[in-house]
């Protein structure tokens, strides 16, 4: 049974949860608030009351199960082996089906699903983003901040919306020479929109390694922001179109960039889908030949070492929770980082831990984000590098604001934009 259909699906989860309180030396919301309701075992107990009926769902109740940033932590540290992010999925769904969604989220969902005009939308707002955003002048990134304050403040720096989706600038075959195989792109909307960057790296690498990429245009959002807050019927709308798209014009494997769009293919699009037959069939397929990018050219394609110029930077490499606890994937980044030569890793203290973005939960709960954040900022600072490395654009987004706040000059980039840059690099010797 799916868990973003009934909440009677992790019955089993609650039941292996013996209240040890394991979970509390991991979580950073637990940190932060010191609040019982913040970590896995009080939202646990929230859950209990729930399925026996002692509590009702209530829009404060569902206010409690949005203090949770996914980042599956407590999931690594709970010796009973509870699947906390199957119990606060279940749980976000239960709120949405009893008390519906916010209005604000059932518009941003509901423009989602509306890929042209979503399009347009943005489109329009890259002409005009200036009326609400403030450039922030840097050597690198084209960053801002908002000009006035709707509720999550005026100091989060954000990158700005490109002038031309990434989509947009590729045809939907991207040709080389006697290719090796053929590889589906998920760009995911942080790519598409904001860091055209990283998918032109992605594209880069690629054609660098004789594989032929196709970039559907009628692809779209992952979902994800819909199914982590319980819109479980926008998250399926938004798999099926992607799963349309990619199956029109196939390839022998997927690669994305993103850890959330990753854990869609991978874990999520199937689970939502269980009960579509066809879907379900579709979803399976692909969840078998996705992968992130670092796990494409470390087990699926090993790229190649010939042609890698020297790239001076001292590095060190945030993992994104829904890449490493949520996919596995943390040795292949770094093993692709300790390949380049002029490349120097070094690791901070507690890469994994959660920097504290989880997509809506930064605007929900903005203060806390910061809180989070700050303690990775600190973590970064120590390790005296100039360049911070992970594997997903949201983490980037959250990593740039907390340096750019705390004046440290530190770039942040993905893996794979370091990887280009050494081919680069090497062309040019
Ligand atoms: S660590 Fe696991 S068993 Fe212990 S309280 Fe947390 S969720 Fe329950
Ligand atoms: S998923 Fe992360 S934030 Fe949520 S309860 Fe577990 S450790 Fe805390």
């Amino acid at each position: 049974m799916s868990v973003y259909n009934s909440l009677d699906s992790i019955t089993e989860e609650l039941h292996k949860c013996m209240k040890c309180g394991n979970c509390m030396a991991v979580c950073p919301i637990y940190k932060e608030t010191r609040q019982e309701v913040g970590v896995a075992r009080g939202k646990i107990s929230l859950v209990e009351y729930l399925l026996s009926g002692e509590i009702e769902m209530t829009e404060r109740l569902a206010d409690r199960f949005s203090l949770c940033t996914t980042c599956m932590a407590c999931n690594t540290n709970c010796p009973c082996g509870v699947r906390f992010d199957k119990i606060i999925l279940a749980a976000r769904a239960e709120a949405v089906r009893k008390k519906g969604l916010h209005p604000v989220k059932k518009i941003a969902f509901t423009a989602l699903k509306m890929q042209r005009m979503f399009d347009f939308g943005m489109k329009t707002g890259s002409l005009f983003q200036g009326v609400a955003l403030k450039h922030v002048p840097h050597k690198s990134d084209r960053i801002a901040r908002m000009r006035f304050d709707i509720g999550i403040g005026t100091d989060k720096v954000f990158p700005m919306l490109a002038s031309k989706t990434l989509r947009s600038e590729f045809p939907e075959v991207v040709k080389v020479k006697n290719p090796k195989m053929r590889v589906a792109f998920f760009t995911g909307c942080m790519i598409n929109y904001f860091y055209t960057d990283i998918g032109k790296s992605v594209v880069e690498v690629l054609k660098e390694n004789d594989i032929e990429v196709v970039i559907p245009k009628g692809q779209g959002c992952c979902g994800i922001p819909a199914s982590v807050n319980g819109d479980v019927a926008s998250a399926s709308a938004l798999a099926k179109r992607n799963l349309r798209a990619f199956e029109k014009l196939g390839a022998d494997a997927l690669v994305v960039a993103c850890s959330s769009g990753g854990t869609a293919w991978k874990h999520v699009f199937g689970e939502l889908l269980e009960n579509d037959p066809e879907f379900k069939a579709l979803a399976d397929k692909w969840a078998g030949k996705s992968y992130d990018i670092s796990e494409f050219l470390i087990h699926k394609v090993p790229f190649k070492k010939q042609g890698l110029g020297r790239v001076d930077r001292k590095v060190t490499y945030h993992d994104p929770c829904h890449l490493n606890r949520g996919q596995g994937i943390n040795k292949e980044p770094r093993e692709i980082l300790k390949s380049i030569p002029g490349v120097t890793l070094i690791e901070m203290k507690e890469p994994g831990r959660c920097c504290g973005m989880a997509g809506s939960f930064s605007l929900v709960h903005p203060d806390l984000s910061v809180q989070i954040s700050d303690r990775k900022t600190a973590d970064i600072e120590l390790t005296h590098t100039d360049t911070v490395a992970t594997g997903c654009p949201a983490c980037r987004l959250q990593l740039k604001s907390g340096v750019e706040n705390a004046g440290i000059e530190e770039e942040v980039l993905h893996t794979i934009q370091i990887l280009a840059e050494s081919y680069r690099a090497g062309k040019k010797n």
